[in-house]
């Protein structure tokens, strides 16, 4: 049997190694035609469950299946998956050619299709050129376009990625990123792509699951974990937030660790275990120190300790008496900054873009 198109569906998914648990009950649906991304820091479980949907390792215990068919008991080579790795993987004793032929004489493919499937998968990742060339005689980034080439090349329902980008330098990665993006969608396949790079999966993906020690955290767009963390481990994650600890104090409002009182007077409900807020950079903004804020605002004072120019935003650190240490990013739209450092400034955001979390689960 061959794997068709469809809906890719863990339910229930666990793998253990000894009593280590790697993947545990991970039940989520990958929709046909979309870009997925598996998402977490090292050890979270990603590679493990991407290798049991590639067929390369069994589940202890759950189900995967396509479109409502169980696959688990099909062995990887009839699952129609192309898979591609950080390191590629090439044969280094055949050329780009033969390399790219390879999966489809397996498959027994005649001739003919071969040679017109080997040249339309190399007209894709647009080195039709180095068809003769053996592996070593091409560059990283060029290496990994045959290895997506060669995962093609037989025309797979999904396509399985585990941090392919990984070893290419930052310039060739962001290149890269655009041109899978693109592949993915030209072929209309299902790509389920795993990294720990936050900017890589947020750029890159219809949705994302974040991991955290083989669990899902959160699952959804980029743009919803982005403004939207449902816990304090995704709002660190994911770009860069200020996080505080807090204790709710009196309604709408916080105590902070060091003394300093956090306001809340967005109508939200202050949940009875808030312990950590998160407030983003990009949305505090510097100001007079003596500023009245409008209602809905927050206002403090602080010390600029530090000042890091980059480029197109300056971040700066600054450190006040109620809140500690707050980094607050400055695009740069009309000219240059006037904040100095050891200067002391107001700083300015709106209580509604505090997201609040409940303690962190342990494990
Ligand atoms: P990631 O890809 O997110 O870095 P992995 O899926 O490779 O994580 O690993 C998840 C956890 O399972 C890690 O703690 C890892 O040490 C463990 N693990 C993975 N493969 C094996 C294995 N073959 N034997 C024992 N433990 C493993
Ligand atoms: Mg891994």
């Amino acid at each position: 049997m061959t794997v068709s198109h469809g809906a890719i569906h863990f339910d229930n998914v666990r793998k253990e190694y000894g009593d280590h648990v790697a993947v545990d009950d991970l039940t989520l649906t990958i929709e046909p035609g979309e870009f997925f991304t598996v998402l977490g820091p090292s050890g979270s479980g990603k590679t493990t469950t991407l290798m049991m949907l590639a067929g390369f390792t069994d589940p202890t215990s759950g189900t995967i299946s396509v479109d409502g068919t169980d696959i688990s008991r099909v062995p990887s080579d009839k699952r129609n998956i192309g898979v591609v790795f950080q390191d590629y993987a090439l044969f280094p004793h055949m050329s780009v050619r033969d390399n790219l032929a390879f999966p489809l004489e397996m498959r027994k493919e005649p001739r003919d299709v071969i040679a017109e499937r080997v040249q339309r998968a190399l007209e894709l990742v647009d080195l039709a050129a180095a068809a003769d060339r053996l592996p070593d005689q091409l560059s990283g980034g060029q290496k990994q376009r045959i290895a997506v080439a060669r995962a093609v090349v037989f025309d797979p329902a999904f396509l399985l990625m585990d941090e392919p980008l990984g070893a290419l330098d930052r310039k060739l990665r962001q290149r890269l990123q655009i041109e899978l993006r693109q592949l993915q969608q030209e072929l209309k396949v299902t790509m389920v792509y795993v990294t720990h790079d936050q900017e890589e999966a947020m750029s890159m993906s219809d949705r994302v699951a974040l991991m955290n020690h083989g669990r899902i955290e959160q699952m959804g767009t980029p743009r919803e974990l982005y403004e939207h963390p449902r816990s304090a481990f995704v709002a660190d994650f994911l770009g860069t937030n200020n996080m505080l600890t807090v204790r709710p104090e009196a309604p709408g409002r916080l105590s902070v660790e060091n003394g300093g009182l956090l306001s809340i007077d967005d109508g939200r409900d202050v949940p009875a275990d808030a312990s950590v807020v998160a407030v983003r950079p990009e949305r505090i903004a510097l100001t007079d120190i003596a500023a009245t804020p409008p209602p809905g605002f927050s206002h403090c004072t602080g010390k600029v300790t530090h000042r890091l120019y980059l480029g197109s935003h300056t971040m700066y650190t600054v450190h006040s008496e109620t809140l500690g240490p707050v980094r607050v990013q400055l695009q740069h739209d009309d000219g240059e900054h006037p904040y100095r450092t050891g200067e002391t400034v107001g700083m300015i955001w709106r209580t509604r873009d505090v997201n609040l979390f409940g303690p962190t689960a342990e494990r």
